[in-house]
Parts: C-alpha cells; sequence; structure tokens
C-alpha cells in the first residue's frame, strides 16, 4: 500500500468520520483478548472494549451498528454470560452510534451524565437518540464477582462527558478518547472540552494506575496501536501541554492567530500523524488559541 493510501485509510479508521465498508488492516480478526476476561475490538471508529465471564458480557463503546452488530456476532465464542452491559466512554458518533444495536440485544447502558445530554446536542437531524439510561456523575461501580469495574469521571478534556473505565482485578483501564495514540487528537471545545484540564486528568489517571497497568485507547496511529502503557498517557500529556506552550509563546510575542496555528508537526513529537485536516496540529493549535484568548465561562 503506497503511504498516501494508508495514510487515507488511517484517516477513515481513526476518525470514523466515513462510511467505509469493514476493513481488517493487520489483523485476522477484530477480536484481541487481552488478559483477565478483558480485549479489544477494532472495525471502524472508537475501540470497543469488552470483558467476559460465566455471567455476565460487558462491553465499553458501541461504535456503528453494522460494527456493533458483528461484535455481538462474534463476542459469544469468547464464552460471555447472559448479564449484560454497554458503557460510553463519551458522546461521539463513532463511539455511539451502535447503541441501538447493543440495546436490541438487552444491553443495559451506562454512561457519564453528559454523555446522553450531549448526544441530544449533536443530533441536529433530529433523529431519535439511544443514550444511557443509568448515568452519573462522579463515578459508578459495578460488582461482577471476580472483577470490580469502576467508572470514573475526571472532569473536561476531550469533551465535557469522558470517563475512565478500570477493571481493577485485571488492571485494564479504558482510556476512550482520552487517548489519541501518536494522533492528533479532536479536542471538542463546542463539546466543553479543555486542554489544560486534560494534562491534569492524564497524570491523574497514571497516578492511579502502576507499571503493570494495561490501557486501551480510543484511536492509535496504526504503527503504535491501541492499547498501551502510562508512558503513553505521559507523552500525551507532554504534547498537550506543548500546544498551550507553543502558543502562549506565540499570543506573549505578539504574533497573531495564523502565525501561531500555521505549523505542520513539534520536533519533539515526530511518530504523530494527521490523518486528515479535521485532525492537524494547526486544528490542535487553533483550539488551543481559542482556549487561552476566549472567555472560557
Ligand atoms: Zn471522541
Amino acid at each position: 500500500m503506497k503511504r498516501i493510501d494508508f495514510l487515507k485509510s488511517v484517516a477513515l479508521i481513526s476518525a470514523g468520520t466515513a462510511l467505509l465498508p469493514k476493513m481488517k488492516l493487520f489483523q485476522d480478526s477484530a477480536f484481541t483478548e487481552l488478559r483477565g476476561g478483558t480485549g479489544i475490538f477494532t472495525m471502524r471508529g472508537g475501540t470497543i472494549g469488552w470483558y467476559v465471564s460465566d455471567d455476565v458480557t460487558l462491553a465499553i463503546d458501541s461504535q456503528y451498528a453494522q460494527t456493533a452488530a458483528d461484535f455481538l456476532g462474534g463476542i459469544d465464542s469468547f464464552g460471555g454470560g447472559p448479564e449484560t452491559f454497554l458503557i460510553n466512554t463519551h458522546h461521539h458518533g463513532d463511539h455511539t452510534s451502535g447503541n441501538s444495536t447493543f440495546k436490541e440485544s438487552g444491553y443495559r447502558i451506562i454512561a457519564h451524565e453528559r454523555v446522553p445530554v450531549l448526544q441530544r446536542q449533536s443530533a441536529d437531524d433530529g433523529s431519535t437518540v439511544v443514550a444511557a439510561e443509568e448515568t452519573f456523575a462522579e463515578q459508578h461501580e459495578i460488582d461482577l464477582g471476580n472483577e470490580m469495574v469502576h467508572i470514573k469521571y475526571y472532569g473536561h478534556a476531550h469533551t465535557s462527558g469522558d470517563s475512565v473505565t478500570w477493571f481493577r482485578e485485571a488492571n485494564v483501564a479504558h482510556m476512550g478518547d482520552l487517548m489519541f495514540n501518536r494522533l492528533y487528537p479532536f479536542i471538542d471545545r463546542g463539546s466543553g472540552a479543555s486542554i489544560e484540564n486534560w494534562i491534569t486528568v492524564l497524570e491523574t489517571v497514571v497516578d492511579e494506575a502502576d507499571n503493570d497497568t494495561q490501557f486501551i485507547f480510543g484511536h492509535g496511529n496504526p504503527e503504535f496501536g491501541v492499547t498501551g502503557s502510562a508512558d503513553d498517557l505521559l507523552h500525551k500529556r507532554d504534547f498537550l501541554s506543548k500546544l498551550l506552550e507553543h502558543t502562549q509563546a506565540g499570543i506573549d510575542a505578539g504574533r497573531s492567530r495564523d502565525e501561531i496555528t500555521n505549523v505542520n508537526s513539534f520536533d519533539e513529537f515526530p511518530d504523530f500523524i494527521s490523518p486528515s485536516d479535521f485532525l492537524s496540529l494547526s486544528r490542535n493549535l487553533d483550539v488551543a488559541y481559542r482556549e487561552l484568548t476566549e472567555d472560557n465561562g
């Protein structure tokens, strides 16, 4: 595959913004087992995390209707039980558009209280939104017997409704879109994103983790993947810090918004890819500029 085609494919898969037939780029199966009953499912849109035991089948994020159906058609082969849960890490369509498919299969949907609100706000076509019926403000625990699932909200970051799902026994955590691994992130200022607080959120999560914690990421540069360690979170933290530092230095030096944001890459972060104009460093810097210059309410 030529590099440009490769990057286009990455863009379509990672951003989940285009209608693509299902594609499996780097593995034969969309399912990958991690440990302690957990795993991931990657097809189109945000990475689905999962946990199975004799009693329970739990999914984190729902991608799209078709890939949700593919997930539900395949997860049984891993031996999950009949009690079923779906957690939404946040409201974006590439993580929640499969909700209806899960709901029709009897899954209980759980999310932070901002998620249904933001889903309805962004459903500009008036279509019916399938949202969590069970919500929480700070945290929510599900005792599954052999595993304790702990869903925690850490404040405004990628949106105003992101949560991290911890599997305490397996020592695995799903970050949702708090992690775009070596990929310029979407910073959804219209939904309450905060770069400054995102930095704090990543540091807090790392403080709660240990060297063995395995993290699942919403999106990733294919070269680096959608799982990783606390070091990857700190790398992202450093990138977000650089966004604010670069922008503030430009403002202090009297540079224009265009001069500050017209940057294609940072020397310190050579691995970051820009799959599309939508996910680019200049877009990230423009959000940073607005965060530093506009009233943040
Ligand atoms: Zn997102």
